[in-house]
């Protein structure tokens, strides 16, 4: 994956992507990131990317010309990359839109907005589209824009160390993720589940995919809305129903 992110604290960005998975993946070429510092884009001395509100109001905005001048002199064929404006305003990410984005070709670009708010014209006129994390508000594009190449990461094969993962993660199999142990096998009293200690591999699994049923159900019942139930998952489904 290819990406690029637009911001005011390309520190915040590095120290992020300098550790873990996201500086392996970056190691073995499957993801490359290049960090642009808004200000290099500013034609005054002092830098400045934001200005007063026309009409009034709290806050400062972010100026529209530097994000331009980047565009013009970064990314100039629209055919060849994505421009993706964080804000709360956005489409909200999931899981699908993480696999939509790996199956991207363009070069991802973050704009990632500070202050009050981004010029109207840049959402308008650069923006391919809007992504907002969660309906909350944040004091930067940073964050959300790290969650998002965070998440696509997981996705290619070969960022993490075993496939699996991914592919057992909550969201991704339509369904919350079950739970999990590692050593001792008793701590404070408290045993993990027998069948785990069992090497029955088919009682593993069935184990797993009751547990996860009866997280989603217990925790996330809208999931079942767009989850489609086998015959083996709803006969799970009626043993949790009786065993509560
Ligand atoms: N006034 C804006 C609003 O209410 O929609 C919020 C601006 S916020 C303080 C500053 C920047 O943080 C935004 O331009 C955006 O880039 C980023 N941001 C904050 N919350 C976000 C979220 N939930 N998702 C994506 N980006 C967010």
């Amino acid at each position: 994956m290819n990406c690029s992110v637009v911001t005011i604290f390309p520190e915040v960005i590095n120290a992020y992507l300098g550790a873990s998975i996201m500086k392996r993946a970056i190691a073995k070429g499957l993801l490359t990131v290049n960090v642009h510092d808004l200000r290099a884009y500013t034609s005054d001395k002092h830098h400045t990317v934001d200005d007063y509100p026309y009409g009034g109001g709290a806050g400062m905005v972010m100026k529209p010309e530097p994000f331009f001048r980047i565009t013009e002199e970064l990314w100039p064929d629209r055919a060849t990359r994505k421009i993706i404006l964080l804000s709360p305003t956005g489409r909200k990410f999931d899981q699908n839109c993480a696999e939509e984005l790996l199956g991207e070709e363009k070069e991802l670009v973050f704009f990632c907005g500070r202050y009050e708010a981004i010029d109207e014209r840049v959402h308008q006129y650069l923006a391919d589209e809007e992504i907002s994390v969660g309906d909350y508000v944040l004091t930067g594009g940073e964050l959300p824009s790290l969650v998002i190449i965070d998440a696509v990461t997981r996705l290619i094969p070969g960022a993490l160390g075993d496939c699996r993962s991914a592919e057992a993660d909550s969201f991704s199999s339509g369904l919350l993720d079950y739970p999990h142990y590692t050593r001792p096998e008793i701590f404070s009293g408290k045993e993990v589940p027998p069948v785990l200690l069992s090497g029955n591999h088919s009682e593993v699994s069935r184990w797993r995919k009751k547990q996860a049923l009866k997280a989603t159900l217990m925790k996330r019942p809208d999931l079942f809305d767009t989850y489609t139930l086998s015959e083996d998952d709803m006969k799970l489904l009626d043993e949790i129903k009786e065993e509560n």
